[in-house]
């Protein structure tokens, strides 16, 4: 008997505590945790300089409200648009708010109503982020949605090239596409969705909800493409486990955004402001943005080299956001994953999805390619073993 909505198939772990790449549940056993809480502690568990920014905000002021001024909200905004293309954020409590803001913000700078997202795409669970998901699954039961989305086929550029029509405010997609499978975007790709954008008049959003902060390798995933985005999302890895989000747009999109036209309560408040600043301080910093390079670079070619000889899996990603295509449902080999002391998730059926904490060393990479090594090669096509 529960008391919650059975919204999650939960696993059978209950935590105890965690301390940096490791969590350690209540029978005492310990797990190498390459989930992250699903690519939100960065930093590993706990990580020392969040907890005393957080410790040291809880003893001055928790929360007033965006009527007052709050420096610590320039701050952290100062040092997002000092790492990206963008001038100006609005902070909100989650990567789907993050998003509303952006399709709310999009709609209304340039006066028109449609957005363009990409099948597979995963952008929240709000009705309007929802909606901008392409994925029926997520909008089953729910209908009829929201206007006006329209979804193409991802990294299809001849589709996006075709696109032709006046009414479309904004396209929005994920760099490496998450939930949908750890699906990098080809360049050719992105580049043309962004050159559809200019032709359009529309606005380009990046949602780096799940990419960015780090995850890849740089501040933000689109950077590896030579993009630059009006609008960029971000919330996961943005407060090391304290809820917050942001978006970050262009100087020409702040009058659009006058007093009274979108807002949060809790959007900006001390402690994840604390708990963010703390976080990117420390994620970008380029000594640790290129460790995380050289340490996804020797994670990929060691699965690689584990992998090659067996058919029936595809590597994929981007940075520490990796992902192995099993051609087959990865339910079982995932528990027994867990059972061995690994934890990882699925994206989608087929797929095993990988996000150590950026803070992993290549010892615990070590650790799990083996526990991957020992668990995927069983399954593997006798034959080829
Ligand atoms: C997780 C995710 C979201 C939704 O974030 P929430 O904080 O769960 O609302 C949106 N976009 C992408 C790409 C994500 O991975």
């Amino acid at each position: 008997m529960s008391y919650l909505f059975p919204t999650y198939a939960r696993w059978e772990v209950e935590v105890s505590h965690a301390e940096g790449s490791y969590l350690y549940d209540t029978n005492g056993k310990k797990y190498l945790d390459f989930v992250s809480g699903i690519a939100v502690c960065n930093l590993g568990h706990r990580p020392k300089k969040v907890l005393e920014a957080i410790e040291e905000q809880l003893q001055n002021v928790w929360h007033v409200s965006n009527l007052f001024q709050q420096p610590i909200q320039e701050e952290l905004a100062e040092i997002l648009v000092r790492h990206s293309s963008g001038d100006a954020v609005f902070f909100a409590n989650s990567g789907a708010e993050a998003n509303e803001a952006a399709i709310k913000l999009a709609k209304k700078y340039t006066g028109k109503h449609k957005i363009i997202t990409f099948q597979k795409s995963f952008h929240g669970r709000t009705f309007l982020t929802m909606t901008a998901t392409g994925q029926e699954k997520v909008q089953e039961g729910y209908g009829p949605l929201a206007p006006t989305f329209e979804y193409l086929p991802y990294n299809d550029v001849e589709k996006v090239k075709q696109l032709q029509d006046d009414s479309v405010a904004a396209i929005m997609l994920e760099v490496v596409q998450g939930e949908g499978g750890v699906v990098p975007g080809k360049k050719e790709f992105l580049q043309a969705v962004e050159q559809k954008c200019k032709e359009l008049n529309a606005l380009l959003i990046i949602d780096e909800v799940q990419t960015g902060i780090g995850r890849t390798g740089k501040p933000f995933a689109y950077q590896h493409f030579d993009l630059d985005p009006d609008i960029i999302t971000v919330a996961k890895g943005l407060g090391s486990g304290i809820p917050v989000g942001a978006m970050i747009g262009k100087e020409k999109l702040k009058a659009a955004f006058s007093p009274g036209s979108h807002g949060s309560t809790f959007g900006g408040n001390y402690i994840a402001m604390a708990a963010a600043l703390a976080t990117v301080k420390e994620i970008f910093h380029p000594a640790f943005l290129t460790e995380v390079k050289d340490k996804s670079t020797y994670f990929q070619q060691l699965l690689e080299k584990t992998l090659n000889n067996t058919s029936g899996f595809e590597l994929r990603g981007l940075g520490l956001m990796v992902g192995i295509d099993c051609h087959q449902n990865v339910n079982d080999l995932i528990s027994t994953l867990r059972e061995k002391g690994l934890l990882v998730l699925p994206a989608g059926p087929n797929v095993i999805r990988l996000l150590p904490p950026l803070t992993v060393t290549k010892e615990e990479i070590d650790q799990a390619v083996a526990m991957i090594q020992e668990t995927l090669l069983k399954v593997s096509e006798p034959s080829l073993q």
